[in-house]
């Protein structure tokens, strides 16, 4: 499942540099985060980066985006390129 950013957000820009797929990015008003780019940091971390920096909380998972650990290992695969089966990020 993809996040989301919600109208709360306060254009803090932290989240951006967080993230390891270039998923968030400056849109008209707020920050916006690429479905087709984010992982929940799967294949990366443990837990959704931007989620740990954002003072504000406005990050929820986005219900509209739903897939399983399995397609957020697939997608992260598609973005960064095949990983060793004994990668420890596996
Ligand atoms: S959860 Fe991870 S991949 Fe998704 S937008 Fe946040 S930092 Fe980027
Ligand atoms: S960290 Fe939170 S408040 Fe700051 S730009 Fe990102 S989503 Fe918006």
């Amino acid at each position: 499942m993809a996040l989301i950013i919600t109208d709360e957000c306060i254009n803090c820009d932290v989240c951006e540099p967080e993230c390891p797929n270039e998923a968030i990015h400056l849109g008209l008003e707020i920050y916006e985060i690429d479905p087709t780019r984010c992982t929940e940091c799967v294949g990366h971390f443990d837990e959704p980066q931007c989620v740990q920096v954002c003072p504000v909380a406005c990050i929820p998972l986005d219900p509209r985006h739903v897939e399983s650990r399995e397609t957020l290992w697939q997608k992260y695969q598609r973005l960064q390129g095949p990983v060793p089966a004994d990668s420890p990020t596996r």
